[in-house]
């Protein structure tokens, strides 16, 4: 496939015509914060409302991950406007998180502590008002457990857990601020299909979904 010329962050980079600006600056080392994004995922979720890059020539900020290249683009992802796009999305996420680092199994290689380093803000948010789910914790499987509470409705471990076909179990249930990741049958984690496969926790960006080991 033919390949386009853009500028990101002020560098040069190659990418192949069609590819989103996500991943084409992740691909260059260039971090834009985003949690929602699957690569092989033919259509992005464009759920997270994180990945906001400024392009020269637009009028306001847009998401990386729906932005196709393009020969000769110039892209900032340090644009004022396009972080404070970034900030919000981001302090309306952790509103309703369980904001607990200290006792968190995925407290050093937690992707939320990664985003606020680099949206330069904190953790915890200064403007919203904290509404927690207060969601009981599933400790049924063997293997892992899942906190409901830390979940960001990213979607990565429901992608993986389709692809164990008749063994798939997760999806989301409800809407708005009920919406959260259950099994189908809103039966507990640890029942039946789902006791060897871990890839649902290998992807989880959080500590929603964590190794008992
Ligand atoms: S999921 Fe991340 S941000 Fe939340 S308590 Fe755990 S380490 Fe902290
Ligand atoms: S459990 Fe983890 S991977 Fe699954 S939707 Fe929640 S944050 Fe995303």
């Amino acid at each position: 496939m033919k390949n386009v010329t853009l500028t990101i962050d002020g560098k040069e980079i190659k990418a192949r015509a069609g590819e989103k600006v996500l991943w084409a600056a992740l691909e260059n080392g260039i971090y834009i914060p985003n949690l929602c994004a699957i690569k092989e995922k033919p259509e992005p979720n464009a759920s997270c409302r994180l990945c906001w890059v400024e392009i020269e020539g637009r009028n306001g900020p847009v998401t990386a991950c729906t932005e196709e290249v393009a020969e000769g683009m110039v892209v900032n992802t340090r644009g004022e406007k396009a972080l404070g796009l970034a900030r919000a999305g981001f302090e309306l996420l952790m509103a309703s998180h369980a904001l607990d680092c200290a006792h968190c199994k995925a407290n050093g290689s937690c992707e939320l502590q990664k985003i606020a380093k680099v949206l330069k803000c904190s953790l915890k948010p200064r403007r919203l008002r904290v509404q927690l789910r207060n969601l009981p914790i599933d400790d049924s499987n063997p293997l892992f457990t899942y906190d409901p509470n830390k979940c960001v409705l990213c979607g990565r471990c429901v992608w993986e857990c389709k692809k164990q076909k008749a063994r798939a179990l997760l999806g989301f249930a409800h809407r708005g601020f009920e919406r959260r990741l259950t099994t189908f049958e809103d039966e507990p984690i640890g029942k039946d299909r789902c006791l060897e496969c871990v890839e649902c926790v290998k992807v989880c960006p959080t500590g929603a979904l964590t190794p008992k080991s």
